[in-house]
């Protein structure tokens, strides 16, 4: 029976977590960092040192390439992301690039000859310092002009970013494959949420993975004296922007159920003791695994702020920054991770992903699948974000199977 090698997925695991390490024992590798550089390049060493072909392509996406005999044939993708939040944990992203580059392996140390080729990519930018799920956005032919006008990160920072690693905006767009070229794709990702470790399921098979809605909104009163303004003719930003954070909340709990809405910032002009705020810009983002959801709420809710704002003698201004639409998985690569979890004796939990992920990009345009293992408490994008080492090397398991069980099926 093929498996991958424990000490050697290990040993790759550990020497990832150590570049990039934060004091707090996560890491810290965002887009195009130091940190995140070196990890890159540590994969690509880690791929010739087992023999592997690598490719970096026009999108900065990183591989390691074990070749089919039929040169034509198509590419069955492993993968995820070696970019982290800043001060993040250590598994997400990278357990599912070292677990892809152990499958290779392991299929080469094998000597199994294959209808497709296998790649491990490690995209660039899926936490989104820069764009989010940029690499794989370019890969699937989906990197349109708008995300690049209008980054997340800003438009300044994405310029001065590529130009610093040699990458070419002009070019992002040559990473597209076509999708015939494209056999499937599989992630192998820690859950980021509790559902597998309420369930006691060690595996979990990604149904589908909910869209996300983000958005910059600008409060505007007017900035004035804090001892002398009466309270009664002031136009405060601040409370402009702390109210709908409550309407946020309210509006959610009581009639979206199936939806998470957060606001991540707010940030006051000019921000003193002694002056009433006259600006609060606000950071919203929306998430369901239902399109229509989404319409409903952001329709609801801007109505209501909108005519909160007014009542408050404020201005409001609302620009959409990013939309990722809800995708579903491919149900052949749900069958083949379940398989694989059984034909292990492993338990597994059909769920939804509430975070998003570059098979969100890649859905469209090929079969992409995910495979979840448990963390512990739900905890992600923190220091203290843990799998077991058990459910790890479970998973990458998994991923070797399923990754089999689908290339053996494909046509090619
Ligand atoms: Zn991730």
């Amino acid at each position: 029976l093929i498996a991958v090698n424990a000490d050697r997925l290990r040993a790759d695991f550990r020497a990832l977590c150590e570049i990039g390490r934060t004091q707090a024992g996560g890491v810290s590798r965002t887009t195009f960092s130091d940190a995140h550089l070196d990890a890159r390049e540590w994969f690509l060493r880690r791929a010739v040192a087992a023999g592997l072909e690598t490719r970096v392509d026009a999108a900065g996406n990183h591989s390691a390439v074990l070749a089919a005999a039929r040169s034509s044939a198509p590419t069955l993708l492993l993968g995820s992301h070696l970019d982290s939040v800043p001060d993040g944990g250590r598994f997400d992203g990278a357990l599912g690039v070292v677990a892809a580059l152990e499958a290779l392996r392991a299929v080469n140390d094998a000597g199994l000859a294959l209808p497709v080729a296998l790649e491990a990519i490690d995209f660039t930018d899926e936490e989104g310092s820069l764009v989010g799920l940029l690499g794989s956005l370019a890969l699937a032919g989906a990197l349109t002009q708008e995300l690049l006008e209008a980054p997340r990160g800003g438009r300044e920072s994405l310029v001065a970013e590529l130009a610093r690693v040699g990458l070419s905006e002009a070019q992002l767009k040559d990473a597209r494959r076509p999708p015939e070229a494209l056999a499937g794709y599989l992630e192998l990702h820690i859950e980021q949420g509790p559902e597998l470790q309420r369930h006691r399921a060690q595996i979990g098979v990604v149904t589908a993975i909910a869209g996300s809605r983000s958005f910059r909104l600008l409060f505007e009163g007017a900035a004035r004296h804090a001892g002398t303004t009466p309270m009664s003719s002031r136009r405060d930003a601040l409370l402009g922007a702390a109210r709908f954070a409550l309407l946020v909340r309210d509006t959610v709990v009581d009639r979206f159920p199936g939806c998470v809405g957060t606001v991540g910032a707010i940030e006051v002009e000019p921000s003193a003791f002694n002056v009433v705020p006259g600006r609060a810009r606000l950071l919203l983002e929306l998430r369901s695994p239902a399109a229509e959801q989404l319409d409903a709420l952001e329709a609801q809710l801007f109505r209501s702020a909108h005519r909160a704002a007014a009542s408050d003698g404020l201005d409001l201004t609302i620009e959409r920054v990013g939309r990722w639409d809800p995708v579903e998985l491919d149900a052949k690569t749900q069958a083949a991770i379940e398989r694989g979890a059984q034909d292990l004796g492993l338990s597994t939990l059909r769920l939804v992903s509430g975070a998003g992920h570059d098979a969100q990009a890649l859905a469209p345009v090929t079969r992409a699948g995910m495979i979840f293992v448990p963390s512990i408490d739900g905890i992600s994008h923190d220091p203290a974000e843990h799998t077991s080492w058990l459910h790890c090397l479970n998973g990458a398991n998994v991923l070797l199977r399923a990754a089999l069980s689908l290339a053996q099926s494909s046509s090619g």
